[in-house]
């Protein structure tokens, strides 16, 4: 971070006609009350290419974001801001890109993160999550959560994603969310729903609903972190489970997320047992619409895209994952037709052994590449589109576009500094295409949510990193003792002395 008081570090970029009316725009609405600000503004961002995301795309170049307590009170130029506010405290971000916090709208937060990158890649379907995840997250203590949480908050905040959508903690959700406290991060949090016969915390269905009840209403207090309904899914939740799931959420205003169709799996078991492909299940239980976020969604027929859109279900799309697990999306996906659709969808980064980073820049450029392949067609789906779904759509998404996903007045302060300084960066391409293409999370530098620094100058500015090492390293070996698990390497690992 390049932190100063006033106007000093400011560089005296040229102002674009462009930006100067939205500057004016901007300051129009800090002023007249459509966009309240009751707090001064304390920070400008100022000296970056901004790129607002807002509705007409623009990128303010040399521009600033002004912040007012936990939102941003105007966008503009550098120099109109900087001399409107000189008190505030400044981040030079000049030579910078200055986005959107990032969207990550499918997180295991819990579960694998102590064991990241250590379940062999080659098993059979379904074996990575009831051999090694299953047994991971029963041996877990509630540390063990806690600290899962907050390396994951860690990493996807170092990445520049500012949200997550948590995909479900099993056994201990409120150190979980303590966890992302103490990382800085927003987040949706929930707890691992599940009413079939064996595995842990699985329960009758009411039993289940009223645990989700009680931690959708615990976290009903409108901080950073908001509860969801949050289903297992697949083919792990009874018929009253899904229809009681979608009924606590609408009831309470509230998303359910659940996973669906990843593979063949989830097709072949409902219609066994119902007759209807999942979507045409779960729509004639009445669990489809905007209040439901399906992780996955690969193995998808026409029928089902066609519910997936008349009902405006949105979709977490985690590409990593798929190919990571070998699960057929370049085959399958049809993520692509969707957003083209008009379809919501947001990206998402899935677990720690499964894409393994938690990078929605590097999913991005994947999701973009994927439509462009699969289909042989190089003039749709670009870096623009892939962009937007890590951002403003992607907020849009998750049902939070009215709070977070662009750089306007009104909205929460949750933006990204990304350095241009390396080799990577040099020449500077076209801003989206070397944002989307050209790097990946390595390039951010500053991370802001709320308003609040938590990443500054490529350190963690909220937790210390060296400590959380050396907690997670030691966690790590007294998990895989509790748990039974023994991780194999496939090549010989031989003393060097
Ligand atoms: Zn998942």
């Amino acid at each position: 971070m390049r932190f100063s008081h006033g106007r000093g570090r400011l560089c005296s970029t040229a102002v674009t006609a462009e930006t100067a009316v939205t500057a004016e725009t901007a300051e129009t609405a800090e002023t007249t009350g459509n966009a309240p600000s009751p707090a001064p503004v304390t920070l400008l961002v100022a000296g970056g290419d901004v790129v607002t995301m807002n509705p007409a795309r623009e990128v303010l170049v040399g521009g600033a974001v002004a912040v007012a307590g936990d939102v941003i009170a105007a966008v503009g130029s550098s120099t109109e801001l900087a001399g409107r506010h000189p008190e505030a405290e400044m981040i030079d971000a000049t030579g910078c890109i200055v986005t959107p916090g990032m969207v990550n709208a499918h997180q295991h937060l819990t579960g694998d993160p102590l064991i990241r990158s250590c379940i062999p890649d080659l098993l059979p379907p379904g074996a990575s999550i009831f051999e090694w995840s299953v047994p991971a997250h029963g041996a877990h203590t509630g540390d063990d959560d806690e600290l899962s949480a907050v390396l994951s908050s860690v990493e996807n905040l170092a990445n520049g994603v500012t949200t997550v959508v948590e995909a479900g903690t099993v056994a201990n959700p409120h150190r979980a969310a303590a966890g992302m406290r103490r990382a800085g991060i927003r987040g949706t949090m929930g707890v691992w729903g599940w009413d079939i016969e064996e595995g842990p915390f699985t329960a009758p269905a009411a039993e289940t609903l009223d645990r989700q009840r009680e931690m959708v209403d615990s976290f009903s207090d409108g901080g950073l972190i908001d509860g969801w309904v949050t289903l297992v899914g697949h083919d792990l939740a009874s018929d009253e489970l899904l229809a009681g799931a979608a009924d606590l959420a609408r009831d309470r205003g509230t998303g359910l997320t659940m996973h669906m169709s990843p593979t063949s799996s989830d097709p072949e078991r409902y219609l066994a047992r119902t007759g209807r492909r999942p979507l045409a299940h779960l729509d004639a239980l009445g669990v489809l619409g905007p209040h439901l976020l399906v992780a996955h969604g690969v193995w998808l027929d026409d029928d089902e895209v066609e519910l997936v859109l008349s009902t405006s279900t949105a979709i977490a799309y985690c590409p990593w994952a798929y190919l990571r697990l070998g699960q057929g999306v370049a085959g399958q996906g049809r993520h692509a037709e969707i957003v083209e659709r008009g379809g919501r969808v947001a990206l998402g980064c899935d677990a720690s052994n499964a894409g393994d980073t938690s990078d929605i820049l590097r999913t991005a450029a994947l999701a973009a590449g994927l439509a462009r392949d699969t289909r042989v067609d190089p003039e749709r789906f670009g870096a623009h589109t892939a962009f937007e779904l890590a951002t403003i759509a992607g907020a849009a998404a998750i049902g939070m576009d009215d709070r977070i996903g662009s750089l306007e007045p009104g909205k929460q302060a949750d933006m990204v500094v990304h350095d241009t300084s390396s080799i990577g960066w040099a020449p500077r391409g076209e801003t989206v295409l070397h944002l989307v293409w050209g790097t990946d999370g390595r390039s951010v530098r500053d991370v802001l949510v709320a308003g609040r620094l938590v990443i500054s100058d490529g350190a963690c500015a909220t937790v210390d990193i060296a400590s959380l090492r050396a907690e997670a390293t030691a966690a790590q070996q007294s998990l895989l003792e509790r748990a039974g698990l023994e991780i194999p390497h496939a090549w010989p690992h031989v003393p060097s002395a």
